[in-house]
Formats: structure tokens, sequence, C-alpha cells
């Protein structure tokens, strides 16, 4: 889940803080961990949305998506040209999908926030590359996240990695910081210029979240006031890390590990 909050300052975490954060952090990896072995076609999206639910909770955490801002789900579910914010409905995955799983969770007081994009099935050769390309850029951020850094440092090295491909890529949705509350500063596009914006220094802890399309970047909102569709309707990828910036330098506190333990075993 993505939101801009102009008013916070960024709050640096101290290290008791940052190891409670990483307990976040490793809920909702498990979690996403176990969306991830129901997903295939003719499962309804709704069903997901209780799986992730349910395993939050039995793990003494909160689901944070749900009742933020009326938001009525635990999870974000995006399917092919929605891009980020998806509600969860009736509605069955179909071969040749793709998925953006996006999920967040209260445990101590510190949230946890982080997104994958599944394939469905058999997914159209653009579309997996899109898949593909949008994680890569995730960890392009990423490489550049180091202390001493800039956020535009970030900013910059995922717009670097997208563009030869002539993908879109959202503007007006972005990273952010992360802890008692979802959305702290400082906000993180995915978009700009190098050395700009705030210092990244220890105690930070922050989601970068590239949303790429595979077509234009324009985007609108649906009537319900949370869907994101892409304008143009093709397809769109989202990715989501969370990152804590310690005395071991900058550490990526979500995992992908339980995620890819049970696509091998699928
Ligand atoms: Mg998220
Ligand atoms: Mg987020």
């Amino acid at each position: 889940m993505v939101h801009t909050n102009i008013f916070n300052k960024i709050k640096y975490k101290s290290d008791a803080e940052i190891e409670l954060i990483k307990l976040s952090a490793l809920l909702v990896g498990q979690t996403l961990g176990e969306v991830a072995k129901h997903i295939r076609p003719g499962i309804p999206l709704i069903h997901l949305d209780r799986i992730a639910e349910e395993f939050i909770r039995d793990h003494h955490g909160i689901p944070s998506f749900k009742g933020y801002d009326g938001f009525p789900a635990s999870l974000c579910l995006s399917v092919n040209d929605v891009v980020v914010h998806g509600i969860p409905s009736n509605e069955v995955l179909n071969d040749g999908d793709i998925i953006s799983v996006d999920c967040g969770a209260i445990l101590n007081g510190f949230h946890g926030d982080y997104a994958y994009t599944f394939e469905v099935g058999e997914v159209a050769e653009d579309v997996h590359l899109l898949v593909e390309r949008t994680k890569e850029s995730l960890y392009a951020g990423i490489e550049a996240a180091k202390e001493g850094n800039h956020i535009g440092d970030i900013s910059h090295a995922v717009e670097s990695y997208i563009r030869p491909f002539h993908y879109g890529i959202v503007e007006e949705l972005c990273g952010h910081g992360i802890g008692r509350d979802m959305h702290e500063k400082p906000d993180i596009p995915n978009y700009g210029r190098p050395g700009v914006g705030p210092l990244i220094k220890r105690g930070m802890v922050f989601c970068i979240e590239p949303m790429i399309c595979l077509g234009r970047r324009r985007i609108y909102m649906d009537n319900d006031g949370w869907t994101i569709h892409t304008y143009d309707r093709k397809p769109a990828a989202h990715f989501e890390h969370q990152l804590a910036v310690t005395e071991h330098g900058t550490e990526v506190i979500s995992t992908y590990k339980y995620i890819e333990e049970a696509l091998n075993n699928s």
C-alpha cells in the first residue's frame, strides 16, 4: 500500500525498534508465503485475503490495511491493469494473469509492508518480462539505498533501470518511510535525479516499491476510491521491499524466501 503524508518528519529508529520491525517484516513474508501456496487459476481473490488475515491474526499480528482510511481488506490484490490498491472480490484468477499481492501487518506496534507480483499459469512473454524487470528495478533501487547516499539516488536507480525498456513509471504513488505508522517520511519516488532528497542515515526504515506499466504511465482511480488502473488497460507490475539502515549498513528486512519456497514446491 502506498500513500503520501506531507506533514511528518523522518522518524529515526533505535536498534531495539529495528529489531521489532524485523519481526513485523518477517510476519509479512510468512503471510505472503501462505498466500503464494494458493495462487492458481480459479481461486477467488477474497479467498487469498481470508488466508492472509487468518495467518496474520493466528500469529498475533494485526492486518494493517484493514480499516486503513476505510480499506475493507487485509491484502491489496491488483490483477493485470490494476496497478495497486485492488480490493479483493469474488473475481477469480485466470491463466495468464499477473497479480500484485501487497500485505501489511502490525506486530508489537510496528508495521511490516511489502509486495510481490505473481504470474498465474502461463503469462505472455512481454508481461513476464515486465514482471521480471520491475523486480530487477527494485533491486537496482536497493543497491542505491546506501548510507550516505540520498533518497534521490534510489529514485534515479529505479528510473535508470526501467527507462531502456520504454515502460511507464507511475509517478503519483511512491515508496515511504515506515515504523509505528505505515506511511512515514521520506517519500521515495520511482523516478528522479541523483543526489537530491534526504540523506540516507542510520535508523531509517523505509519501503521501496516500483510500480511499472507495460504501456503508458497514466493511471486513474476507480469509483471505489481505491483501485488504481492503468488508463490504457495494459498490465502493470509492483514489487516492494522493506529496508533498515543499521550499523551493518542497509539491510533488506523483508523476505521473499517463503514465497520462493512456495513457488518451488508448486
Ligand atoms: Mg505495500
Ligand atoms: Mg508500501
